[in-house]
Order: structure tokens, then sequence, then C-alpha cells
């Protein structure tokens, strides 16, 4: 895709694009009007924006433009699960994926090219960090996917929820990915209510902290062990924040919020290395006082992983040691695993710009 030098409105946010028109002496509910255009109608092209001015839609096309990331490769899983591989600017790809299940449809959106948290067990990881999304690459993905599959605004949602747990993590993309899930929730552009966006952080506690006062939306925290020997050497990052200070950091994110709500904690289930008895027995003991449901997520290959997934009976056992201390478990089902669409298999195509020796200088709050 060739560079633009036009600004792309995909950018903004309606708070964003009303000071934007009040600059250039508009009233402020002609933002309202060009949000709802862009984001409900989806959009492209000012002329098909009927109630806005002729001479504003003119000068608007003169310099701003809405324009989303190109597909490269439009996939589709024997299940129905639909991966999109989406080329950039800068001809990095990245990729989002869409999943079906019976009276939902989840929207699985990336974050960042690449990711500089090198877990263990993830592909993405694999390919290094290379730079953020900006605010239109990001709700691009859905703008694009909501064009796709629900091409008449007045049908019936097909996509229900959005989940930050694409590539990359988002708390290190902070303003942006804000901002884009402020879009998400806006009665202008998705409306999504707030238990339907989640973001899933692999636990940047300085930046957890923040977002409370920043936006509400739905936690999942990629916990994967019961002690920071372990997680240490599954998600490094926790050797920065350990496990305490991250589950503080999730306990104070839910004060004040109603109990129905909770925390997704999620665990991925890896043969031999951190799903025995004695582990969930651990995990039971540490989330007790948690307001949270537990996710196990079967491990999902991809080439050279030195894991493998653990049986379903291990998981079965895992998760009824889980369920007699009191929590809340569910199993999550794989999907798109023949088109490598299945969580943590997102590989995109990444110019790595990473040194891995400095990745935790790059986790700033
Ligand atoms: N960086 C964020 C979001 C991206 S990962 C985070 O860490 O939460 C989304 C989820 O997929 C995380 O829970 C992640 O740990 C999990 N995941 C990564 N690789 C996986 C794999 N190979 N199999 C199953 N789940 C995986």
């Amino acid at each position: 895709m060739a560079k633009s030098e036009k600004i792309n409105l995909l950018d903004y946010t309606s708070e964003d694009l009303k000071a934007f028109f009040l600059e250039r002496g508009e009233k402020p509910f002609r933002a309202t009007q060009v949000i709802k255009w862009i984001h409900q109608h989806g959009v492209d092209n000012f002329d098909d924006m009927t109630n806005v001015s002729k001479s504003l839609r003119e000068e608007l096309s003169g310099f701003a433009e809405i324009r989303a990331p190109e597909i490269a490769i439009d996939d589709r899983s024997n299940d129905g699960t639909h991966k999109w591989l989406l080329r950039l600017d800068d001809g990095n790809c990245i990729e989002t994926v869409f999943i079906p299940e019976e009276g939902r449809g989840t929207l699985c959106i990336s974050s960042q090219v690449g990711c500089a948290l090198d877990c263990t067990f993830c592909s993405t990881a694999r390919q290094g960090f290379n730079r953020n999304l900006t605010v239109g690459e990001i709700i691009g993905q859905l703008w694009l996917a909501k064009n796709i599959l629900q091409p008449n605004p007045e049908d019936d949602r097909v996509i229900t929820n959005v989940v930050m747990m694409g590539m990359g993590e988002p708390l290190l993309n902070f303003e942006k990915v804000v901002k884009a899930m402020e879009l998400m929730l806006d009665d202008n552009a998705y409306g999504l209510s707030k238990r339907r966006v989640t973001l899933s952080t692999s636990g940047v506690v300085p930046a957890l902290d923040r977002l409370k006062d920043r936006i509400d939306v739905s936690l999942a925290i990629s916990l994967h062990a019961p002690n920071d020997a372990l997680r240490d050497q599954l998600v490094p990052v926790n050797r920065k924040y350990p496990i305490k200070q991250l589950l503080d950091s999730c306990n104070n994110f839910m004060q004040g919020k109603a109990n129905r709500e909770k925390i997704t904690i999620e665990y991925v289930m890896l043969d031999g290395v951190n799903d025995s008895d004695e582990n969930a027995r651990e995990l039971a003991v540490l989330l007790r006082d948690v307001p949270c449901k537990v996710n196990l997520i079967p491990f999902n290959p991809f080439p050279e992983t030195r894991y493998k997934r653990s049986s379903n009976n291990r998981i079965h056992r895992f998760r009824d040691i889980l369920e007699n201390a009191g929590l809340i478990v569910m199993t999550r089902k794989t999907r798109g695993e023949d088109i490598d669409a299945a969580c943590g298999q997102l590989a995109g195509k990444v110019n790595d710009k990473s040194r891995r020796d400095i990745h935790f200088a790059r986790i700033e709050s």
C-alpha cells in the first residue's frame, strides 16, 4: 500500500474529531455525523456522507481519508473461523481472527506488530517486536471485519464481542489501545457494552494500574502459572512484575465493580509443565480472593515449539480440582486450527526490530 500524506480519520475518536472540527470552525455535531458514517455505516468515501454539506465533504476529501489496512490473505476455517492477514503501510502484516459461536461472534484484534514480551509458548513472541499499531490500524481491523461480515448496518449484530488477544501486548501500546477501545464502546461508533470488550494482558502492572482511571472494559490476565518460579520462565515479564503485584493490581481494578463482573484468568495447558494436580491446588489457593473465572486454554502448537498440549483427561482433572475448590472454570474450545488462527498462533509477517537483550528496557510503564 502506498504511503499517504492525508490524515486518516480512522485515527480519531469522537472527542478528537470534535476538537479537530472546532479548530476548523465547524460545529461539533459534524463530528458525530462523520463518526457515524465511518463506523456505523462503514463508509470510506466522503461523497456518501449525504447529511454533511457538500462544501465540507469537498474540503475533507482534500486532506483527509478513511483508510483501513489492506487485506493480504483471507482464510476461512472448516469451523467458520475467519482469519485475515492485513498489510500495513510499511509492509508489516498483522492478523485478525473472527470466531463465530452459538449466539455470539468474537473478533480477536492485534495491538502491536509482533510482541516484545517473549512468552515461551507463544508464536507471536518468536517474531520479535517491530512497532505499536496506530489507532486507525487497531480500529481498522474491526471496521474491515464489520464491513465484510455485516455489510448491512441494519443486520443483526454478527460481531458481538471484541478481545484484544491478537498479536502484541495491548498495555504496552496504552494510549492507542485506549482510544481504539473508546470507539468500540462509543454509541455513535460500535456501541459495544463494556462487558463485551476485553483487554488481555500478560501483566504490565503500572499500565494496568492506570487503566482503571481511563476506561471501563473487561479484563483478562494471562497467568499461566501458580507461582513465580514457573511464571518467570513462561511469562518473563513476571520477573519485573511478580504474581502478588499483578493480583493486587487486579483486585484494585475490580474495586467498586458489580459482583457479577469477573476477571478472566487465562491458563494455557502445557503438558508436564504447569498442569499437575499440585499446580491446580496451588492455583486454587492463589485465586481464592480474586473475583475471577478461570479459562483453561489447550496449548496450540506451532512449528519448533518445545511444548505439547495437555491431554483431555489432564485438563478435566485440573478443572475438577479448581471447581472443587469453588472456582468458576471454563475450557476454551480450540478453533480455527486448520488455518493457524488459534490462540497464540498468530504470526503475521514482522520485520523484527527488537534486540532481545533490551526487551525489558522496552517495558515502560
Ligand atoms: N499479550 C496479551 C494478548 C495476546 S495473547 C496477553 O498476553 O494476554 C492472547 C492469549 O493467548 C494469552 O492468554 C496468551 O497467553 C495465549 N496464548 C499465547 N500462545 C498460545 C498458544 N500457543 N496456545 C494457547 N494459548 C496461547
